[in-house]
């Protein structure tokens, strides 16, 4: 019955027991060691494969999870670095299993093309050339270098490598800091394009840049796939031969999801009129758009990051938003709106010509202003009252004619908008997934109204349908978890490189554990909070 006493007793013996088996590692390491080191020494002898150090490096690495420090185990793995240094234990690759030219085919160099690439070549140990990466734009990174040039990462970079568990929220790799690299703390989206370009330059990535995947075929059940690539239109050489299909035993698809934003058309529409209106990423700078009085329909990030910018350049706009994201808060930091989003909001308030920010409203049609007035007429219906109503905020000074609007209106009752210029429309992105060229590849949710269009995953992130085929990415859904931004996704790069290196009949053991300790494996969902939200 003495449960504390108990524990104490088996905290004691565990105690001890791990102190005991991290210095039989950190022998084991050593003795392993010193015999390696004899025949390195040994002028007589061959060099020892570099395989021959994993072992000793396993027994260290077990003897410093165990006792995190412990000195011998701690010179051991000093000394073995310093031996390695030269030497990569992945120089003996094991030879292809398979008869394809490539071992691994991505789709999209954007950040989880890049950072998944460079898992698999450098904690993995693939051969960069049987791995390739296909990207329509010129150069990596080419959907932020599309961003509105206003635009910046909300999620903040700070290089605390080495001070913390994890790094730099946007980093997507280890050892690299956008922080550090940019001296930006919300990088552009130029910026950040110039850090994924430095990455796969630096990383020796194998790019076939200007070219456009077409179609991605699945061979006979689990043999491979043929990917057929084009010239991105407009970069056509005349007269030149139609590309070959590229031939892998692995697909990856990180196409994303900025470049394939939610249908307008006329079968899809959320409300009619939806194709009078202009999709937020189709705007390269708010700055240098035309005209001075915008309403923007759709809140959270893309619609403040509208909001803010527009009220910056000293245009005036309205949101209609169908939540009061502005004072939203949730248990997952994405999907309420970040710090740097509130911060610029407030600050757009203060300025002279603020946004007028309007909730809880849902439009139901827009039209082009009739008996020869310009512009066009935005329907929207107030919904159901918020209870915050407290906190609901807007300083803009208001006309005459709109006195009243910005109170939300009685529930059920219309309010029309009036604007010059076609709607913005920051409603989000359908994503690359349902409308890209595998999308019959991949099953979708429909059990939960927020994974309802998700694509299906396996516990690899494979496709539930097409083995072989990856998804990486902001589009990566798991249940109610949304892996949408970088420092979420990235946590799956090992998981998935892990699966595509086994397959090809790779020892990863080693590289797991190297994953794991630089939180690029996340296998265990128990410590992630939060549902999807419109933020996403
Ligand atoms: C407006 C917006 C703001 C965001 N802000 C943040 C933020 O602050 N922090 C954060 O962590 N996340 C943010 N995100 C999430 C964001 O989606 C990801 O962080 C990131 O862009 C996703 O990277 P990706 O590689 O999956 O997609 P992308 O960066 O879009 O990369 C996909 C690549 O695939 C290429 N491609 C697409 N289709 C093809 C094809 N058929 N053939 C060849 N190439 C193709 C594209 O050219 C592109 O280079 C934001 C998303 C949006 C939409």
């Amino acid at each position: 019955r003495d449960y504390a006493g108990a524990m104490r007793a088996a905290a004691a013996t565990l105690a001890g027991e791990e102190a005991e088996l991290a210095a039989a590692a950190a022998r084991k390491g050593n003795a392993l060691l010193e015999v390696l080191v004899a025949q390195a020494n040994d002028e007589e002898a061959e060099d020892p494969p570099p395989s021959a150090f994993k072992e000793p490096l396993r027994a260290f690495r077990l003897a410093l999870k165990l006792q995190p420090g412990h000195p011998e185990a701690k010179k051991g793995a000093a000394d073995l670095d310093e031996l390695l240094e030269h030497i990569s234990v992945f120089e003996q690759r094991p030879k292809p299993n398979h008869k394809l030219p490539y071992d691994v085919v991505i789709v999209g160099a954007g950040a989880a093309g890049v950072g998944v690439a460079l898992t698999l070549t450098k904690t993995f140990g693939l051969d960069p050339k049987r791995v390739v990466l296909v990207e329509r734009g010129d150069r990596p990174g080419e959907t932020f270098r599309r961003w509105p040039k206003e635009m910046r990462f909300i999620s903040p970079s700070f290089n605390h490598q080495g001070w913390s568990g994890s790094f730099d929220l946007n980093s997507v790799m280890f050892g690299t800091s956008p922080a550090h690299t940019l001296g930006a703390e919300h990088p552009s989206g130029e910026d950040y394009a110039f850090y994924l370009g430095a990455l796969a330059h630096a990383g020796d990535l194998n790019i076939m840049a200007k070219t456009e995947v077409t179609g991605v075929r699945s061979r006979t059940r689990n043999s491979g796939f043929w990917v057929d690539v084009a010239p991105r239109p407009g970069t056509e050489e005349e007269g030149a031969e139609p590309m070959e299909p590229l031939r892998a035993r692995y697909v990856i698809w990180a196409a994303g999801e900025f470049q394939y934003p939610k249908p307008t058309d006329a079968a899809d529409e959320m409300f009619p009129g939806e194709a009078l209106c202009r999709h937020n990423s189709s705007v390269r700078s708010w700055k240098e758009m035309s005209g001075d009085d915008y309403v923007v329909i759709g809140g959270y990030e893309s619609g403040m990051d509208a909001a803010f910018n527009l009220a910056a350049c000293g245009k005036k706009c309205t949101v209609a938003a169908s939540t009061r994201c502005w004072t939203t808060t949730t248990d997952d930091p994405s999907t309420e709106l970040a710090p740097y989003t509130v911060q610029r909001i407030n600050e757009a308030l203060e300025m002279p010509t603020p946004p007028r920010l309007l909730a809880p409203l849902r439009v139901t049609k827009v039209e082009e202003a009739k008996g020869g007035a310009k512009g066009f007429l935005v329907h929207a219906t107030w919904g159901e009252a918020e209870d915050d109503e407290g906190s609901f905020v807007s300083k803009r000074r208001v006309t005459e004619e709109e006195k009243g609007e910005d109170e939300p209106g009685e529930e059920g009752t219309e309010i029309v908008l009036r604007t010059p210029q076609p709607p913005i429309l920051c409603t989000g992105f359908e994503g690359s997934v349902s409308l890209g060229v595998a999308s019959a590849l991949f099953e979708y949710g429909n059990d939960q109204a927020c994974n309802a269009h998700a694509p299906v995953l396996t516990d690899t992130d494979q496709s539930t349908i097409t083995p072989g085929l990856f998804l990486v990415g902001s589009l990566v859904q798991h249940g109610e978890l949304s892996f949408c931004f970088v420092y979420k996704f990235r946590q799956r790069f090992g998981v998935v490189a892990n699966a595509i290196a086994q397959g090809l009949g790779y020892d990863t053991r080693d590289s797991v554990q190297e994953a794991r300790q630089i939180d690029m494996f996340m296998d265990d969902f128990t410590n992630c909070q939060g549902a999807c939200g419109e933020t996403c």
